[in-house]
């Protein structure tokens, strides 16, 4: 019998109602998932449940959580055959993404999931989500961190929130999906890759001061130089399209430059959920490049904001990061 550890953090799929709206509530969830007869079913692997503590709206997770989810995983990983996460869909594709990159030489299925209606709620999605997830963590055939959402199956860096109230939430623009579940779940046995090369390992992030800018018509960008200091190790800049900025208004070069000159990796993302940054193609990113920013195709800015955290608590310098941003570490980027 397959056996699957549930690590519950938190997120609407256990919220119950309060005076302030729906918030996670300690020791409710063991007893809603008793009360899911289908979870006793033999096509459901055995599973454990670990309870989060203290149970977070995911809007409230940080690096330390990350850090705690792996902790958790490290300790059982010899253990069980799969893990499913359960967290809030705010943040679940950075923590995915942020998994991806800290959980090294994975070889088992980790997969995150929610819900957008509570369980305890008649309509509630949280209890397909829960059960497919459970037999996708069991089935080993995804040996990665993956984000299954409303019958499709992600791969995690690849994931990125797209709807606030649709029970189909996250969409994964720029890689095709792990699976679909409809009658029956079925891979892609194209796209089925491992990132294992040697013994498991869960990396440890550390607190990195890191940026993200958006671009907008009419931007100041000497608003941005008093933050673009030696201090910031990093920094993803959301530009428009394939990696454009705003060029007649040429203020952020020379900041660029000078926080390039001090140290600083900056990539390149594009505010286009959809396509890929090619710096060169027009003039108003040709400059970019000039100034020493690279490229981060297309991967997502969940996943940029992540690589950046992992890369630096790896203790990698400054040269060693701006290079990786540019590779395809975990399957994030399409080069
Ligand atoms: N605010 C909630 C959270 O991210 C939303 C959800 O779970 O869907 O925890």
């Amino acid at each position: 019998m397959k056996k699957v550890c549930i690590i519950y953090t938190g997120g609407t799929i256990g919220m119950t109602k309060t005076d302030k709206g729906y918030a996670p509530k300690e020791g409710y969830f063991k007893g809603a998932l008793e009360e899911i007869d289908d979870l006793k079913r033999e096509e459901i692997p055995d599973f454990e449940l670990v309870e989060m503590h203290p149970l977070l709206d995911s809007s409230n997770m940080t690096l330390h959580e990350w850090n705690k989810i792996s902790e958790e995983i490290e300790k059982r990983y010899d253990d069980f055959d799969g893990f499913v996460i359960l967290h809030g869909t705010d943040t679940m594709a950075y923590t995915a993404s942020a998994l991806s990159f800290s959980l090294e030489n994975l070889s088992k299925p980790v997969v995150l999931t929610g819900s957008q209606i509570p369980l305890c709620e008649i309509r509630s999605d949280g209890r397909d989500n829960l059960i497919t997830s459970l037999m996708i963590a069991a089935g080993g055939i995804v040996n990665e961190v993956c984000l299954y959402f409303g019958g499709k199956l992600m791969r995690g860096n690849r994931a990125t929130k797209y709807s606030a109230d649709g029970l189909i939430a996250f969409k994964s623009p720029n890689f095709p999906l792990l699976a679909e579940a409809g009658i029956e779940i079925k891979y892609s046995q194209s796209l089925r890759e491992s990132f294992c090369k040697g013994k498991f390992k869960a990396c440890r992030f550390r607190p990195v001061p890191i940026g993200v800018i958006k671009v907008f018509p009419g931007i100041q960008f000497e608003l941005f130089e008093s933050i673009m200091t030696e201090k910031l190790k990093g920094i993803v800049i959301e530009t428009f399209g394939a990696g454009n900025i705003p060029a007649s208004e040429n203020e952020l070069l020379p900041i660029i430059e000078k926080a390039f000159k001090s140290g600083t990796v900056i990539t390149v993302c594009s505010q286009c959920p959809e396509g890929s940054v090619a710096l060169g193609t027009y003039e108003t990113s040709s400059a970019l490049k000039g100034a020493g920013a690279v490229s981060g195709h297309d991967i997502t800015t969940e996943a940029a904001v992540c690589k950046l955290y992992y890369l630096f608590s790896k203790g990698y310098d400054a040269s060693t990061v701006k290079n990786m941003m540019e590779e395809n570490i975990r399957g994030e980027m399409s080069i």
